[in-house]
């Protein structure tokens, strides 16, 4: 546990927020047990507590922050629109020109709109695919999260075929149940669903990575059958790149494994670490959205001024600097390094990842969302808690991402080997 290390003050905070706030956090993935720390600041590869303590951070926020925390070029970005003002309720030439780069990026992306959260991306762009093909049903893959709206909370069911049950109280079934799931990497049963429900069927939503779950990979070919699956049968395919867009590479997942989607969602890093979502697809099915069509979407903060400031000196850091190569270089050592400590130890794990995302797996190597509930979630709680004691901070779950930024150097990455070995 985290005997080694004083969390009074984060102690503290939590006893006085749980009484303010549900749980003591804003998000359910921060309620870290038995108590999360507060965080008084971050800089760089590094996250410090209320108690003073500094942890080599790999949770980076669950994504956004690619360049570590508190980036000079990012953070004058932010403060030279703060100058100008921060919120004006028009239209401003700063989302046009994020809008071209990021258009210029992704092939499946002529037209996009801003939003202010992933969640907004992934809610519009499926709105967007229903009233384009004016069908309902949409498939969703079993642990692909895509924020926490009503029509993708759904819980993984059991059958794979089996309409959809709200995964929350609060969610009629009556909202959920267009939501269909097929389980990852298993093209057979994704085409008789795609088959059986095509007349109704809008879309396909995956993430091409699933991000929320490990990261599971998919296997070789999987994203290209999908393709042509849906392309055959005419229901548009939308990848949610909302973890590995501008994560993977430029162009996200679909540059990475060449294969183009009709739609994508992203946000995150493309925020630079402010609100930001972004839903874009081609030009035909965008055009429908209000006041260009019939489909309508909103928001008092779409395209807030400093968010889009910020994601515009985040992308044109990552192009010019070739962050990628660099990030995608230390995941690979990073992974390979601890695949020999798993070996060395003679554990039963498995380490998992692509580009700068991973994971070790506390059981076999999983390729859907039943095969990763296998692993030891217990176990791996106890491990995230001592990794914690000796300066590192993971996400707090077996079944969420770890990321490197390009602010983790040489000691930090040896640093937390040290941890790894030590502590699995
Ligand atoms: N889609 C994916 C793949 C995500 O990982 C997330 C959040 O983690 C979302 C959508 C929702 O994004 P947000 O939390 O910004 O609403």
């Amino acid at each position: 546990m985290v005997s080694e290390i004083t969390l009074e003050k984060s102690r503290k905070m939590f006893e006085k927020a749980k009484t303010l706030i549900p749980g003591g956090v804003s998000s359910p993935v921060r309620a870290i047990k038995p108590y999360p720390f507060y965080t008084a600041s971050a800089n760089g590869s590094r996250i410090k507590d209320l108690d003073g303590n500094e942890y080599i951070d790999y949770c980076l926020a669950y994504g956004p922050a690619v360049l570590g925390h508190n980036h000079p070029v990012i953070k004058e970005a932010i403060r030279q629109q703060l100058d100008k003002g921060w919120l004006y309720g028009t239209p401003t030439e700063l989302e046009v020109t994020l809008a071209e780069k990021v258009a210029s990026y992704y092939p499946s992306i002529d037209m996009l709109r801003f939003v202010s959260t992933g969640t907004e991306a992934t809610m519009s762009a499926l709105r967007l695919a229903r009233g384009f093909t004016r069908r309902n049903k949409f498939i969703k893959i079993e642990g692909g999260f895509h924020g926490a709206h009503d029509a993708v909370l759904v819980k993984a069911g059991s059958g794979a075929t089996t309409l959809g049950e709200p995964d929350s109280l609060g969610i009629p079934a009556d909202f959920t149940k267009h939501t269909l799931q097929a389980p990852y990497n298993d093209i057979e049963t994704m085409t008789a669903l795609v088959e059986k429900n095509r007349d109704d069927l809008a879309a396909v939503i995956i993430e091409p990575v699933l991000g929320n779950i490990g990261p599971v990979l998919p296997l070789p070919g999987y994203l290209e059958e999908l393709r042509k699956l849906t392309e055959e049968n005419d229901v548009l395919l939308i990848f949610d790149e909302v973890i590995t867009g501008f994560r993977l590479a430029m162009g996200g997942a679909q540059e990475f494994f060449g294969v183009v989607p009709d739609m994508t969602t992203l946000g995150k890093i493309v925020g630079g670490g402010l609100p930001i979502g972004v839903f874009g697809g081609k030009r035909e099915i965008m055009e429908m959205i209000a006041p260009s069509g019939p489909v309508y979407q909103a928001g008092t903060f779409s395209g807030s001024p400093c968010s889009v400031a910020a994601g515009i000196a985040m992308v044109d850091y990552l192009e010019e600097e070739n962050i990628h190569a660099k990030l995608n270089s230390a995941g690979d050592y990073m992974r390979a390094v601890l695949s020999e400590i798993i070996e060395d130890e003679g554990l039963d794990y498995n380490v998992c990842g692509i580009g700068s995302m991973f994971k070790i797996f506390f059981g076999d190597m999983p390729h859907n969302y039943q095969e990763v509930l296998k692993c030891d979630k217990e176990g791996y709680l106890a491990f995230f808690h001592r990794m914690l004691a000796s300066g590192v901070f993971l996400p707090p779950s077996q079944f969420e991402t770890n990321f490197i930024s390009a602010a983790h150097n040489d000691i930090d990455i040896e640093k937390t080997l040290e941890a790894y070995a030590e502590n699995l």
